[in-house]
């Protein structure tokens, strides 16, 4: 499989996500534009029930749009004793525009609302477990001159807790709580979260099956 383009759009206007996708794309011989390098691009309703059929969309619109690769992503965060809300919602889930803090203080209730139709064992050391969860995350490329698709999407499993610890990261980090290492995400160093997020792991599959324009 061959992208036709050196250059790929990353659908975002997230810095910090671009110089991440800048230093990976660049060591396999792409150039990385994002959104905030073009204008007048079209409006993107996120209306898929899955976060692959939101990367898919939003991939879908750009790139017929722009007639070069792009990138985008989807991710959130799936609570078991909710039945996997907010799931696609996450961004939204206390609102549209809603800030972290808001969307963790309505997770924090919605879970004292819900029946413990989630218990599990709790072992000493750990502070008291909510729910099980996990963050998802799905990226699809779609290059519409070559019509090629690549996707990947991966997870990463952690349990909710009943208060928020830690300053890092960002959204509902500082309720997640890892048990291996006995912190919630909000209390990794940036790289100890790259080992292991969502993101991180999503991403590591998808640049496997990214050729590498080094070797065309
Ligand atoms: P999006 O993929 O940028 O649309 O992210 C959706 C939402 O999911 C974010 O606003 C966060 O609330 C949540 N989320 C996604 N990834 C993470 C993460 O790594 N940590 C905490 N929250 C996340």
């Amino acid at each position: 499989m061959r992208l036709r383009s050196n250059i790929v759009v990353i659908a975002t206007r997230n810095e910090g996500k671009v110089k991440e996708f800048e230093c990976l794309f660049g060591a396999k011989g792409y150039k990385v534009r994002s959104l905030a390098d073009y204008t007048d691009l079209p409006e993107i309703v996120e209306s898929g029930k899955t976060f692959a059929e939101n990367a898919r969309i939003k991939a879908q619109i750009i790139s017929a749009h722009l007639h070069v690769p792009v990138l985008a992503d989807d991710s959130g965060l799936c609570v078991k004793a909710l039945g996997g809300d907010p799931g696609v919602y996450s961004a939204r889930y206390a609102g549209e525009n809603a800030t972290d803090a808001a969307n963790n203080n309505k997770l924090l209730q919605a879970l004292s609302d819900s029946s413990p139709a989630d218990a599990f064992p709790m072992e000493s050391g750990h502070p008291k477990f909510l729910s099980e969860a996990s963050f998802v995350c799905a990226l699809t490329l779609i290059d519409p001159v070559a019509n090629e698709t690549i996707e990947a999407e991966d997870s990463c499993p952690g349990y909710i807790i009943g208060e928020q610890r830690g300053e890092s990261g960002f959204g509902y980090d500082p309720l997640f709580y890892i048990p291996a290492l006995g912190r919630t995400m909000a209390e990794l160093t940036v790289e100890e979260k790259n080992e292991i997020s969502h993101r991180a792991k999503a991403l590591r599959l998808f640049l496997d099956r990214l050729p590498d324009q080094n070797e065309s």
